[in-house]
């Protein structure tokens, strides 16, 4: 059997069930589920608030948005992002006429405090700060720079769905002003596509809710319908998107959160067998992690001269590695950043992400490790 890198489980019968109360009750949009899963997402997080969309580059989008509002923040003005990262992370940035001013990475693959300060201008409104992998790296710091420098901070927490620090949340930490999970596909909590915005501020939470659904307002029909008429009386207040996550989705998403901790768990179990393996080869890098014990770790890397040829041995084994991420500055969309980010430019030749999910034994993880030491040898 071949071996993925990245492989999402789901509960089946109990995705099934959660499904199957939706299509009896007739209901598969916004609400019900939604509202549900909303609730169950703050209770185990610590959130104040939390708004369920259609993914996590919706919900990047909308933090850019509603925060761009809020400070008037003008067009062309900069945020500070990471070039190690899904492209989302930064399209976000630019779908609001915004600026992602790219700063270097430190050892965990997270934007260096130290570049951060560098990189700080005149323009400068924001840090995007995405937790590679699940690790939290130096955001403590970054969050320090911010409040120093009056800056907001997004966190794009795409990896870091169950991630602690002495148990506690790292989005939840003063100072962050809005975290964004995905649960699409392959991420930690699978669903299909879908994801969270939890704002720390109650009104933009509530500001979210209607840019996420068009833009539409509907307290006027809450004040002035009855029950079980058809609500049509509503406010436009903004233009708004049509980002809002659905019952389906959130339904999946109820029945697997359940899991969640103890597959990460699971995750850094496995991990524990490749850093064994690894550490004894001195061409094999491992990327650290801090708070290790707690890391979600949506992926496992590390780096090797050879990155290319080690992909081709793998896959003579029908293994699959992957790469997160090819240093977002070489995209032309983004050349303008091109050479200033050297630390992310040279590591991104070297990374391979190892095979890390819930069907692999630790002898299939036993194995993979071998081969991956043998060749580096
Ligand atoms: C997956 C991912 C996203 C996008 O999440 P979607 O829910 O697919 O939109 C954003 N940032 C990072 C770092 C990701 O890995």
């Amino acid at each position: 059997m071949s071996i993925q890198v990245l492989k999402p489980k789901f509960h089946i019968e109990e995705c099934l069930a959660q499904v199957r109360e939706c299509l009896e009750k007739g209901w598969t949009g916004s609400g019900f589920k939604t509202a549900e899963f909303e609730q169950k997402w703050k209770e185990y997080t610590g959130h104040a608030n939390a708004c369920f969309l259609n993914s996590n580059t919706s919900g990047l989008h909308l933090a850019v948005n509603i925060l761009k509002r809020k400070y008037g923040w003008k067009d062309g003005d900069e945020i500070i992002s990471t070039p190690i990262t899904f492209i989302s992370s930064n399209h976000a940035i630019m779908y609001e006429n915004m600026l992602p001013r790219f700063a270097d990475i430190d050892e965990y693959l997270c934007l260096d405090p130290k570049e951060v300060e560098k990189n700080i201008g005149e323009r400068t409104r924001a840090v995007m700060f995405v937790g590679y992998g699940g690790r939290v790296g130096q955001l403590e710091k970054i969050l320090q720079i911010c409040k120093e420098h009056k800056l907001a901070l997004i966190l794009d927490a795409a990896h870091m769905s169950g991630t602690r620090v002495n148990g506690v949340f790292p989005g939840t930490w003063a100072g962050v002003d809005v975290t964004v999970y995905s649960y699409q596909a392959v991420k930690n909590l699978p669903t299909g596509d879908s994801g969270m915005i939890c704002f720390a501020d109650a009104d933009l939470d509530a500001e979210c809710r209607k840019v996420s659904w068009m833009g539409i307002n509907k307290d006027t029909y809450s004040r002035t319908s009855r029950e079980g008429t058809y609500k049509w009386n509503y406010g436009v207040d903004y233009l708004g998107y049509k980002y809002n996550g659905n019952a389906i989705m959130a339904g999946i998403a109820l029945a697997q959160l359940p899991y969640l901790d103890e597959e990460n768990a699971y995750r850094r179990k496995l991990c524990a067998i490749y850093d064994e393996v690894f550490s004894q080869n001195r061409n094999i890098h491992i990327i650290p992690a801090p708070h290790r014990d707690e890391c979600a770790f949506h992926i496992y890397e590390i780096a090797v001269p050879n990155r290319e040829a080690l992909l081709s041995e793998l896959a003579k084994n029908d293994i699959y590695g992957g790469v997160h991420y090819r240093d977002n500055t070489e995209f032309s969309m983004y050349t303008y950043a091109q050479g200033s980010c050297p630390k992310a430019h040279e590591i991104t030749k070297h990374i391979i992400t190892m095979p890390l999910h819930m069907y692999l034994s630790e002898t299939d993880v036993h194995r993979i490790a071998e081969i991956v030491d043998h060749f580096c040898k």
